[in-house]
C-alpha cells in the first residue's frame, strides 16, 4: 500500500491533542514518551471512507519560556515538512493570530508540500466570523472546525484525503508473491550496516526498481533460491545533533517503510536494551498487521555468559507483551554473525503471515480448546463458540460464531489466540480474532 502521513503542528493548546483523538475515536493512539520539553507524541492510523493515512500529532510542550516553544516548534514544522506527505497547521479562534502562528506560518510558506490551515474552536456562529482573521496568514486551504462538536472535521478529512486512493481489497487481499522486508529501527542501531552487508555478499541483486512512492528504494534480492525485496527509505540523512529529533525522523520513516513492507526486520542495539522508541516502533508495526523478526545488533558489544541471551530475550518479551510470540535473533553485523538467519526468519514470517488453515482442520483442534476450557458466564448466560472459520484477509483473522459475541472478553480472547499460536505457527504474524452473532 502506498504510505500517506499527515502530522500536525501548532502552538501548545490549540487543541491538537483533542482533534487527534477525535479522528481516531475508538482505535486507540500509541503514545510514545518523549524526554525533554516535549509532551508525548501521538501516532494514529486514520480511516476516512477506506483512505487510510498515518496521522501524528507532534505534541504539546511541557514547560519552558516562550523562547524554548519557539525553538521546538520552529524544529517540529521542520521535521513534518520534511517527512510527511501534508501538514495540519493548527490555531486557536479564541486567542486569534499569535507571534508563534506567525513564526510557524513564515516556516510553513515555504514548503511545498499542502499545508491545511485549521482554525479550532469554532463552536458557534460569533466564532465563525472571528475565523476569516486567518485568511490574513495567505494559505490556500482554511477550514474552520470545532474538534469538541466535530463540526467542519468532514469538509477537513475529504479535502486531506482528496489524493490518497482508497484501499483496493482485492490488492489488499492478493499476497506479494515475492515478499517485502523493510529494515527499520532507532538511528544508529545499524540499519545500513546490514543492508550493506547484505549488498556486499549478495552478487546476484537482480534490479533496483522505483518504490512505490518516490521515497522509498525497492531492491529485488536472490539469495538461497529464494527471492525477496528489500526497503530502504532512501533521502538525505539529517545530521541534526539532536537525540530527540533524530527518533522522530527515524519513526517517521519507519512508519513509511513499513507501510510498504509485508514483513519489518526490527533491529535494536544490544547495547542499550529495548527503549520506548523500540516499544513504539513495534506497537505500529503490529497494529498495521506487519509480520516483525526483532534483530538484537552489536551482541559483539555484549559480554555473555550462559543465560545471557536467554535472559535478555525474556525481559525484550516482557516489554513487546501483549505481542511477544516473535522470532528474536542475537545478530552483529560487524562480525557477520547470523545475519542471513535473519533473513531466513524473515522468509518464514512471511509463510507464517499467508498460512490458511482449512476450516475442518480449524474447528476440529479449536473446538476442542472450547472443550477444554469454555468462555465464563456472563450475566447467567451460557457461552457457546459453534464454529471458527478464517477469513480471507492478508492478516491473519479469525471469526467464531457464538450465541454471545459481546459478552466475550479479553482473557478468553486471549485464550483462543494462545491456542491458534500453539496449534498453528503464526510466530511473528498479529492474528486477529472477531466474534460473530450465529
Ligand atoms: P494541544 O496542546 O494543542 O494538544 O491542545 P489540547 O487538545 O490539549 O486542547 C487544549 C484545550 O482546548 C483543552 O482544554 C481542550 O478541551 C480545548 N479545546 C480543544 N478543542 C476545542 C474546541 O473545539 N472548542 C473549545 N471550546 N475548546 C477546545
Ligand atoms: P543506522 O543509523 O541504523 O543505519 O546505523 P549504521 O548502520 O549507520 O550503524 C551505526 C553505527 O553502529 C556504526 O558506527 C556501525 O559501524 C555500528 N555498528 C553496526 N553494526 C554493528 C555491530 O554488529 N557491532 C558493532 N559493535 N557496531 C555496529
Amino acid at each position: 500500500m502506498k504510505s500517506y502521513t499527515v502530522a500536525i503542528v501548532g502552538r501548545p493548546n490549540v487543541g491538537k491533542s483533542t482533534f487527534f483523538n477525535r479522528l481516531l475515536e475508538n482505535r486507540k493512539a500509541i503514545v510514545d514518551d518523549v524526554s525533554g520539553v516535549t509532551r508525548d507524541r501521538q501516532y494514529g492510523i486514520a480511516d476516512w471512507n477506506g483512505k487510510v493515512f498515518n496521522l501524528i500529532d507532534t505534541g504539546g510542550f511541557v514547560s519552558g519560556s516562550s523562547d524554548v516553544f519557539e525553538t521546538e516548534i520552529r524544529k517540529q514544522v521542520r521535521i513534518a515538512i520534511d517527512e510527511a506527505n501534508a501538514v495540519i497547521f493548527m490555531v486557536d479562534v479564541a486567542t486569534g493570530i499569535t507571534d508563534l502562528d506567525e513564526s510557524v506560518a513564515d516556516l510553513l510558506r515555504r514548503s511545498t508540500k499542502p499545508v491545511y490551515v485549521v482554525v479550532n474552536k469554532v463552536d458557534n456562529g460569533t466564532r465563525e466570523l472571528e475565523a476569516t482573521e486567518f485568511y490574513s496568514l495567505g494559505f490556500e486551504h482554511n477550514f474552520f472546525i470545532s474538534s469538541i462538536s466535530g463540526s467542519g472535521t468532514g469538509e477537513l478529512l475529504d479535502a486531506i484525503t482528496a489524493d490518497i486512493e482508497p484501499v483496493d481489497v482485492e490488492e489488499a487481499m492478493r499476497e506479494s508473491e515475492v515478499p517485502k522486508f523493510a529494515i527499520i529501527g532507532q538511528p544508529n542501531v545499524g540499519k545500513s550496516s546490514l543492508l550493506n552487508a547484505l549488498i556486499g555478499e549478495e552478487r546476484t541483486i537482480v534490479s533496483d526498481i522505483a518504490g512505490t512512492t518516490r521515497d522509498t528504494i525497492h531492491t529485488r534480492y536472490n539469495l538461497f533460491q529464494k527471492e525477496f525485496i528489500l526497503i530502504d527509505t532512501a533521502g538525505i540523512r539529517k545530521k541534526s545533533k539532536e537525540k530527540d529529533d533524530l527518533e522522530f525522523y527515524s519513526i517517521i520513516r519507519a512508519i513509511r517503510a513499513m507501510d510498504e513492507a509485508d514483513v519489518c526486520l526490527l533491529l535494536l542495539d544490544a547495547d542499550k536494551g529495548i527503549t520506548a522508541q523500540d516499544v513504539t516502533i513495534f506497537s505500529l508495526a503490529a497494529r498495521k498487521g506487519k509480520g516483525i523478526v526483532v534483530l538484537v545488533n552489536k551482541w559483539d558489544l555484549v559480554e555473555k555468559e550462559t543465560n545471557t541471551a536467554r535472559d535478555y530475550e525474556k525481559n525484550l518479551k516482557q516489554k513487546l507483551a501483549p505481542f511477544s510470540d516473535v522470532p528474536v535473533l542475537f545478530i552483529s553485523v560487524h562480525e557477520k554473525t547470523r545475519i542471513f538467519k535473519a533473513i531466513e526468519l524473515g522468509l518464514e514470517v512471511f509463510e507464517n503471515k499467508k498460512r490458511k488453515i482449512p476450516t475442518s482442520q480449524l474447528n476440529d483442534v479449536m473446538l476442542k480448546a472450547v472443550q477444554a476450557y469454555h468462555a465464563p458466564v456472563v450475566r447467567g448466560n451460557t457461552v457457546k463458540i459453534k464454529y471458527v472459520t478464517q477469513l480471507p484477509t492478508h492478516v491473519p483473522s479469525f471469526a467464531f460464531f457464538t450465541n454471545y459475541p459481546d459478552d466475550i472478553k479479553q482473557p478468553y480472547r486471549n485464550y483462543l489466540e494462545n491456542q491458534l499460536r500453539t496449534q498453528f505457527n503464526f510466530k511473528g504474524v498479529p492474528v486477529r480474532i472477531f466474534f460473530r452473532k450465529k
